[in-house]
């Protein structure tokens, strides 16, 4: 008998719309709650890297801008924002939460728009998870003395913050409203190629009235972030980003009396055993390490899958790759959107040679790419020895480097033989398996049969390179107080 063709699904183009809202084309600093101008005369063009076109041009700020953010912050802090009791700052942080729910649709448009994020991602992760971390957060801002028993909790005054590119919205949310629930001021520096959504917060911020000062954002490159981080009058730094730029922070502010939290890189493994639900496990490894373009820090980008079930593993991944649709971050079918920029996508390109130099086998799924733009087919790759730069170095693209394992402390060594330590998953159907792995791993955070799963009320940070200082939770309460 002939075999059945398989049915060859085509999905139809589903866009999203981005006619209901206009952006400004030129945007200035958020400094004492008005819109300034850059004392630096300077600004730059933010683009779409999924069709390399100008969104609009963004003040870039100097060392003069960023000490007039700082005294804005700094009066503001001394002045209402300090003066104000806990349970009314709460009310303006709920405000924000409220806001943003309902401008939720515009915020991911944007979001895609500047980042290349699938408009699915923006639309039901980066976005909603913001959003509850302002209502989290304005929940602790009356209770902090019942989170620390014993101890008088004051705010540090104001914080300096600089934030990557991957989420852009979600880490602006992560360290503004731990900062402000707290008590803080604080001065935030987006990333360059994503400054938009922060900008629009901004905006939002203006439409909850919160008092002049108590916000402010500062457009620009590296050098902006540093002359934020290294500001006399900031009082403390939260910096999340590449461990490079983390070392280079601390180095910096060693001596200074700044409190530091650095969030850096990763280079999660994602451990599969025989006895796991094999096919749920594909999808979770599908998450772990193609989420977001695989720009995670805690992406799954390193998985051991036990000898046994290697082949079996392989050959369902492979099947799934060929069904995610790459393309148009706006086209709510698309699982994986644009490269953020030319130079991550350059940064990609240079470990996939290295990988196949490497000996590596390399597995692409074999989607078409559109012709303009920053894009990267999923990729695999088999044969990685332990010691091969794509099993060692954060790639921070749609890379997965794939091994094998017989035992459970050969996988415990050879996961724990990075110098990272931010996330690890474990994929069983034995509990006691769970609890033996999540007590040896060296990580920050263990998924159990899930990956790249998020929640305001959990701690988040990493051990080794990558960084210290837990974001989330009541763990992130404390980054932000004095705990005397
Ligand atoms: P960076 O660490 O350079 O960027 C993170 C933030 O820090 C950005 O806002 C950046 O500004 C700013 N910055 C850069 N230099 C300084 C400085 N000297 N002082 C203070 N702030 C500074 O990451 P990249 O964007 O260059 O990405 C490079 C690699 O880093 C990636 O390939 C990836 O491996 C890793 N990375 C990891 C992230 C994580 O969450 N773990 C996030 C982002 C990147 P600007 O963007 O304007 O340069």
């Amino acid at each position: 008998m002939a075999k059945k063709k398989p049915l060859d699904w085509q999905l139809a183009p589903a866009p999203e719309s981005k006619d209901h809202f206009k952006l400004k084309e030129q945007y200035e600093l958020f400094i004492g709650g008005k819109w300034v101008k850059p004392k630096s005369g300077k600004y730059f063009d933010t683009i779409n890297p999924a069709n390399e076109q100008k969104l609009a041009r963004i003040a870039e700020a100097n060392e003069a801008d960023v000490d007039a953010a700082v005294k804005a912050a700094r009066k503001a802090y001394e002045g209402p924002w300090g003066k104000m009791p806990a349970s009314e700052r709460a009310k303006y942080i709920y405000r924000i939460a409220r806001l943003l729910q309902e401008k939720a649709r515009h915020f991911a448009v944007v979001e895609s728009m500047d980042g290349g994020k699938a408009i699915r991602e923006s639309r039901d992760v980066d976005v909603p998870l913001a959003a509850a971390h302002f209502f989290y957060y304005a929940g602790w801002a009356d209770k902090i003395p019942y989170a620390f028993p014993g101890k008088n909790p004051t705010p540090l005054g104001v914080a300096g913050q600089v934030i990557p590119w991957n989420f852009p919205l979600l880490m602006a949310s992560w360290k503004l409203a731990p900062a402000l629930a707290c008590g803080n001021t604080v001065v935030l520096k987006p990333a360059e190629t994503t400054p938009l959504t922060a900008l629009l917060l901004a905006e939002l911020i203006q439409e909850a009235e919160l008092p002049e000062g108590v916000v402010n954002i500062v457009t620009g490159a590296g050098a902006t972030g540093a002359a934020v981080v290294n500001h006399p009058d900031v009082n403390k730094v939260a910096f999340t980003g590449s461990t490079g730029v983390g070392k280079l922070i601390q180095r910096s502010t060693a001596g200074s009396g700044k409190k530091l939290t650095l969030e850096l890189g990763g280079k999660a493994a994602n451990i599969i055993f025989a006895d796991a639900a094999i096919d749920q496990a594909v999808e979770g490894i599908i998450n772990g390490i193609y989420f977001n373009q695989g720009h995670v820090c805690c992406a799954g980008s390193r998985l051991y899958v036990e000898e046994s079930v290697h082949d079996e593993v392989v050959r369902k991944l492979k099947h799934r790759m060929k069904s995610l649709v790459v393309g148009d971050p706006l086209d709510k079918n698309t699982d994986i959107g644009a490269i953020n920029s030319k130079e991550q996508l350059s940064t990609i390109n240079k470990y996939l040679k290295i990988g196949v130099e490497d000996d590596g086998e390399m597995y692409q799924a074999p989607c078409d790419l559109p012709s303009k733009g920053y894009w990267c087919r999923p990729t695999l790759f088999l044969n990685v020895a332990q010691s091969a730069r794509i099993a060692q170095e954060e790639i921070f693209g749609p890379v997965l480097a794939i091994q094998t394992f017989r035992t459970v402390d050969e996988v415990i060594q050879k996961a724990n033989n990075t110098p990272y330590g931010l996330s690890a998953g474990v994929w069983t159907d034995k509990g006691s398996k769970i609890f033996n792995l999540t007590t040896k791993l060296r990580a920050g955070v263990i998924w159990a049969n899930t990956f790249n799963k998020f929640d305001p009320t959990s701690p988040f940070g990493g051990y080794k390179e990558s960084g210290y200082g837990r974001e989330g939770g009541v763990h992130g309460l404390g980054a932000y107080l004095n705990l005397n």
